[in-house]
């Protein structure tokens, strides 16, 4: 949800198109620094959370940062970015900090693993006492990123090795271009087994709901509305339906279009459509 004119505004902005859970970045996804909230600000965005019910939010991370960078300066620069990122959030008391795990650059992907770990071990260890955790996104593995494979997610975790202060975040669009064939139930149960077998649904903190512009497997990331894109319908109703998955915040990063109000009320009804509540009811 967009923070124009203030994160305070995220939360206003959900409920206007009946959210009950948002993501925000907490300042320009494209920009390194920022101006410290104002206190004000804070207040107001946790007001607004109060008086919305909205439940929790979630923080997206700078699109800049890459902590696999080989780039001693870039490198630096991300860890201060991403102890930023952590700081704002626990601030705004936000839970999570979604991030991508990072882009290995050539190094290698088991040099990558290695350092995105090494690098967010450091930050927990930094913010010791904080209750945000770092949820790592799975990618669609454009170009060198990583985490696009479930075993690439599983061997981060393993290396950070702070299970308290780390989770996961499944994207649709992301898994399916990385090659994760969920269109069908049966597909998408298979891509969930193999999920929790290898990273564990327990780990899973949030639920990123988005069709896919580009085919399977194209390793391309571009979003897609809901059901028209080459994910289609029935992976969505598979898991807004799945038990497994019952209570934990799922977001749309569709696109806006012009009008968010319209387009990202048409993706929820979408979605509320297949998982049978009716706009304006109770989910539970
Ligand atoms: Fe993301
Ligand atoms: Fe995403
Ligand atoms: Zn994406």
């Amino acid at each position: 949800m967009s923070i124009a004119g203030g994160v305070n505004l995220a939360p206003l902005r959900g409920r206007q198109v009946g959210c009950r859970t948002i993501q925000l970045f907490t300042k320009s996804s494209n920009q390194w620094r920022a101006k410290p909230l104002p206190p004000e600000e804070i207040e107001r965005f946790r007001a607004n959370l109060q008086t919305t019910g909205i439940a929790p939010a979630a923080a997206h991370d700078s699109y800049l940062i890459n902590l696999a960078s080989t780039d001693p300066a870039l490198h630096h620069k991300s860890m201060a970015a991403f102890l930023e990122e952590l700081e704002r959030a626990e601030a705004l008391g936000i839970p999570y900090l979604v991030a991508h795990p990072g882009a290995h650059m050539g190094a290698g992907e088991e040099a990558g693993l290695r350092q995105v770990a090494i690098s967010i071990r450091e930050l927990l260890k930094r913010t010791r006492g904080y209750q945000v955790q770092a949820v790592l996104e799975t990618t669609a593995g454009q170009g060198t990123s990583l985490g696009h494979r479930f075993e690439q997610i599983a061997a981060i975790l393993d290396q950070i090795g702070l299970p308290e202060r780390t989770g996961v975040c499944l994207d649709t669009c992301h898994v399916f271009a990385a090659g994760y064939d969920i269109r069908t139930p049966d597909g998408y149960a298979g891509v969930i087994r193999e999920f929790d077998r290898i990273v564990g649904i327990a780990h899973l903190k949030v639920i990123h709901l988005n069709d896919s512009k580009r085919g399977l497997g194209c390793r391309v990331d571009r979003h897609e509305h809901i059901g028209k894109g080459a994910i289609g319908l029935e992976a969505f109703r598979c898991l807004v339906t799945d038990p497994c998955l019952r209570g934990l915040p799922m977001i749309i990063e569709t696109p806006k279009d012009n009008d968010f109000v319209s387009a990202d009320s048409r993706n929820l009804r979408t979605l509320r459509r297949l998982a049978h509540i009716r706009p304006g009811s109770p989910a539970c």
